[in-house]
């Protein structure tokens, strides 16, 4: 079922008319209305007026978070206070939070794509969406909550935090579908089973994760505990929150980027040259329908590609592959790239070590070296030593095969590594550049 039949399955020729338009509107909106952009574009010395082709997108220049930053806190809104509704921030693990703002138009925009991404995830107007994303100025617990009032289902608004007591609202609320962090669900899954409960016999069908990057082998994890259908999510609060991407449980198969509000493109982070579909390489979007907060070619930082192949569900919108990890969470290990992720993917096809990990870099006689530390399930923790050790070289072994880094594996006790009840901490990084 398709929850805005008309502008998700568009002829691209129609599509593309939309966007041009709605691409040159924004462009005159931010040129007049927001400093950072008329600056930009005049020393590229671009009219907004120029641009009357999607091709000519290109030749506008780049907004980064820095940008976003030295805006603080409002100098990138091109809407009056008065007309703004809501703000939003999404903390930084370094330096300011970026803060951005909603008109009553962009709020309902929001909850409209909402509707469009639960739809697409499963949910109907009679599911019960228990919603375990964190609520205040992190975009994802209102994100879904506004979209799921917006399609017509019910929704519990339970937040992050208080575990057992979320267990004890699926057990007696019967919610059917279930939104929250991947790594969350997995610390949700595991307490559960502490309180004598399997998620099996709860009464969920569907599962909307997002939020942080997690891998193919994270998704059969989940589907295969929680006995559900798992989809990916995509969003970022500087381009709206939630919402902007979204998995048809149909197909699972990459996220639909809903193109007549956003404009994906793939750059070489290096050079910012645009790529070709199919090409990996750094998520860039423009908006085309924001009023508060308009952003023109915003670098996610985020690595992927897109794939315009049609899709069974009947969406002719683009779909862009899972996130492989974020161009500055990317780890160079003595010269080799590697993302969390990655590892990730290695340790899910080893049998009895648990989707909870670590990695740790430290640099010792200027050598780049990366430990991770990966927990046991309970069964092989009582096994023999040698067995263990047997398990580590193991790992050791793949990762090395399958990423070309030397890694020392250590394995830890079960639940000995920190859950999280919003995005798991996957890398400390020690080293001292
Ligand atoms: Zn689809």
């Amino acid at each position: 079922m398709i929850y805005d039949i008309e502008f998700e399955t568009m002829p691209r020729e129609a599509l593309e008319a939309i966007q041009l338009r709605r691409l040159q509107a924004t462009l005159e909106r931010v040129y007049a209305t927001v400093p950072f952009y008329r600056k930009s574009f005049d020393d590229a010395n671009i009219r907004p007026s120029q641009i009357k082709s999607l091709q000519d997108l290109r030749r506008l220049p780049f907004t980064t978070k820095q940008d976003l930053r030295d805006s603080y806190p409002y100098n990138m809104f091109a809407a009056p206070m008065d007309n703004i509704v809501r703000i939003h921030a999404s903390s930084g693990t370094t330096g300011k939070p970026t803060v951005v703002g909603y008109t009553a138009r962009d709020i309902d925009t929001w909850a409209r794509l909402m509707a469009r991404s639960l739809r697409a995830g499963g949910a109907s107007p009679r599911d019960i969406i228990h919603n375990a994303y964190g609520y205040g100025l992190f975009t994802g617990g209102l994100g879904v909550h506004y979209g799921a009032e917006k399609l017509g289902a019910s929704v519990i608004p339970v937040s992050g935090g208080n575990t057992k007591r979320q267990i004890v609202i699926m057990r007696d609320f019967k919610p059917t579908i279930l939104t929250a962090t991947p790594s969350y669900t997995l610390h949700l899954a595991e307490v559960a089973e502490e309180m004598g409960i399997s998620f099996k016999d709860l009464s969920f069908k569907f599962g909307i994760f997002g939020a942080e990057p997690w891998s193919e082998r994270m998704r059969e994890e989940i589907e295969r505990k929680l006995n559900i259908t798992a989809v990916d999510i995509y969003g970022l609060s500087e381009v709206i929150g939630p919402g902007v991407a979204i998995e048809c449980h149909e197909a699972k198969k990459g996220l639909h980027v809903f193109e007549d509000h956003f404009i994906p493109e793939i750059i070489n982070p290096q050079t910012g040259e645009v790529l070709s579909y199919g090409q990996t390489g750094e998520l860039v979007f423009t908006s085309l329908t924001k009023e508060a907060f308009p952003v023109i070619r915003y670098r996610t930082r985020d690595i992927t590609s897109l794939n315009p192949e049609p899709c069974i569900c009947g969406r002719t919108l683009v779909r862009m592959n899972r996130i492989t990890g974020r161009s500055d969470d990317m780890l160079i290990i003595r010269g080799v790239n590697v993302f969390p992720s990655q590892i990730e993917s290695v340790l899910m096809e080893m049998e009895g070590v648990e989707p909870h990990y670590q990695l740790v870099v430290d640099r010792k006689e200027n050598l780049d070296v990366l430990m991770v530390k990966v927990e046991l399930g309970e069964k092989q923790f009582s096994d023999k030593v040698s067995n263990l050790q047997e398990l580590e070289k193991a790992i050791s072994k793949n990762i090395k095969e399958y990423l070309g880094v030397s890694a020392r594996v250590k394995l830890v006790e079960p639940k000995s590594i920190a859950r999280s009840e919003g995005k798991a901490i996957r890398v400390i990084d020690n080293r001292k550049l």
